[in-house]
């Protein structure tokens, strides 16, 4: 497998300890991802996938790598069970 360009840095989430990566998003933001890839298939499903060049895209995560289109990183907000403190106001 080519080796992609090192992720920005490794980090841990500040409320459940996991360690995340940080993507830089085509706004300049960085995103806290779960460090580990995902196959997807891009048909626009309820997943949200973020690309490895910081573009977030849609789809279906799939575990199968034979059913794959892509793959990328799912941001960690969205697996972390603290999620629902970060959503709060
Ligand atoms: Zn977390």
């Amino acid at each position: 497998m080519r080796r992609e360009k090192a992720p920005d840095k490794f980090s841990q989430c500040r409320k459940c300890g996991a360690r995340i990566i940080f993507v830089r998003m085509k706004s300049g933001k960085s995103m806290p991802v779960n460090p580990n890839f995902v196959n997807f298939r891009r048909d626009g499903g309820k997943d949200r996938i973020v690309l490895a060049n910081g573009e977030v895209t849609s789809g279906t995560i799939v575990t199968d790598p034979g059913e794959a289109q892509g793959f990328g990183y799912v941001s960690h907000f969205a697996t972390c069970e603290y999620a629902q403190t970060f959503r709060r106001k």
